[in-house]
């Protein structure tokens, strides 16, 4: 992060402008919105520049700027069009430790001005630490759309029963609880429709309701098994990224990747359950338990897992404890691996000219072997696609051939598919264990079999 964004209060407090112009009076409008003291420093200032100077008790000063004028304020503007004064301000202010932004010079700015989408008391301030401007005021208005037009009447309800919520609800996690199902309640919709009576109504029952439920003690939490998708976050369901940013406490998989976590509530407990191969068996039952114990803590828990839950994820165990538990839980399926990677690296998993199946398997390795029903596997015109299939890519391709498929068949070996480290390595069945080898391609990976592999030639896009 090149700049920490901040909100500054400056109500009351005198704020400088140097600079007299067009340019200036959009920048005092601005500080005088939030209520600042507005103290004009130039030698020709428009009249209007004045009288909103003399309305927010500031001062007009139609002489040139000298450090004296920077006397106790709490930020500087300098908007003139004269690089000597611009700099002179900057230097003058820097000198003094008072805030200063030079209007379009990025290098004399002590602060920025970021884009801002005002419904107040909701403000979104948007910045490119400088670097794009115009990708700034797209984003503004893509936020401005949004954003409902009366946020600002929900905002203000709300803070209404800040009080009220606090007395009612001591603890915190139960508290932000609270507020989430309230803005995933009907309340936010009916206030956007202008029903304001029916909104308040339902708050109070909800207090009500939750008094009750304190008097019979404690509430029961839940479990989100979630599935994040293959790495590219852009793949995240809708329902996923609801959940995420809801969530109190979350348990990871290894496999879910840096940007995905980024887009989780960032105060929620972050929980690693990277796995050693070797001990899984005692791993998942600490996690199911660990599920368990967290709901009964009344938190919502968000299990987070690569790709798809129900595929090769072990989601199925996981939430059979959870249901003899008594523990209330969601399901929110992902990409899985195989049709992420396959649509990534162009290679479609049935096509009508050479698959009419796909059949997902584990590549696993067990004790050192595979033990896979290679006879069904060897079909005309179905593709297999091999998860956790690296370390056992030799295995799987020499059984292949010697349950009779071509040694020329194609093969993918995918890593890392859909983020920007994606590589794909295509081959033929006979020589693909010696090429992996050779380009040192490293886990996670999926393996793709079958002539559909062939279409990557033409359909490649990503990365390329
Ligand atoms: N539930 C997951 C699979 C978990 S098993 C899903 O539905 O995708 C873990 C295996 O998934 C890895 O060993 C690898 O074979 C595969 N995998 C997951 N993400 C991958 C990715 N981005 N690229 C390649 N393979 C991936």
């Amino acid at each position: 992060m090149e700049l920490l964004p901040i909100f500054l209060n400056i109500r009351d407090r005198k704020c400088v402008i140097v600079g007299g112009g067009s340019v200036a009076l959009r920048k005092a409008n601005l500080l005088s919105r939030a209520q600042a003291s507005v103290h004009v420093i130039a030698t020709s200032i428009s009249e209007e520049l004045e009288v909103l100077c003399r309305a927010s008790n500031g001062a007009a000063m139609r002489q040139p700027f000298t450090p004296a004028h920077l006397e106790g304020a709490a930020l500087v503007i300098a908007a003139t069009d004269d690089g000597a004064i611009n700099l002179a301000v900057s230097a003058a202010a820097k000198s003094l430790n008072i805030p200063v932004n030079v209007v379009d010079k990025a290098e004399l700015c002590s602060f920025m001005m970021p884009a801002i989408v005002d419904k107040a008391p909701v403000l979104v301030a948007i910045s490119s630490s400088g670097t794009a401007p115009a990708l700034t005021s797209k984003l503004k208005e893509m936020i401005e759309i949004m954003i409902p037009g009366s946020i600002d009447k929900l905002a203000n309800l709300l803070g209404s029963y800040r009080a009220r919520v606090k007395d009612t609800i001591a603890n915190l996690d139960q508290r932000r609880q609270f507020w989430q199902d309230l803005l995933e309640s009907e309340v936010p919709e009916l206030i956007y429709a202008g029903n304001e009576d029916a909104a308040i109504e339902t708050i109070e029952q909800r207090l009500r309701d939750r008094l009750q439920a304190a008097g019979a003690g404690g509430k029961m939490g839940e479990v989100y098994l979630v599935g994040a998708g293959p790495g590219d976050p852009d793949l995240l369901t809708l329902r996923a990224l609801r959940l995420m940013s809801k969530a109190d406490v979350v348990l990871y998989d290894r496999l879910v990747s840096d940007e995905i976590m980024q887009k989780l509530r960032p105060d929620a407990d972050k929980i690693y359950m990277g796995k050693e191969q070797t001990k899984q068996g005692v791993e998942q039952e600490t996690i199911n338990e660990l599920l368990v114990r967290l709901a009964r803590e009344g938190k919502r828990v968000l299990r987070l897992k690569g790709g798809d839950p129900f595929i090769f994820g072990r989601g199925g165990e996981e939430l059979e404890t959870l249901a003899q538990a008594g523990v209330p839980f969601q399901v929110v399926p992902g990409i899985t691996a195989a049709s992420g990677c396959a649509a990534y690296a162009g290679i479609p998993l049935t096509h009508r000219d050479h698959a009419q199946s796909v059949r997902f398997l584990t590549g696993h390795l067990r004790e050192g072997t595979l033990d896979l029903e290679w006879e069904h596997l060897v079909r005309e015109k179905q593709t297999l696609v091999f998860y956790m299939g690296l370390s056992g890519l030799q295995t799987i391709c020499e059984q292949l051939i010697a349950h009779g498929m071509a040694a020329d068949t194609p093969i993918a070996v995918i890593q890392q598919g859909t983020t920007r480290r994606q590589r794909v390595i295509s081959d033929q069945l006979g020589s693909m264990p010696v090429l992996a080898k050779k380009t040192g391609i490293k886990a996670p990976t999926i393996i793709i079999i079958g002539s559909v592999v062939s279409a990557q030639e033409k359909l490649s896009w990503f990365g390329s």
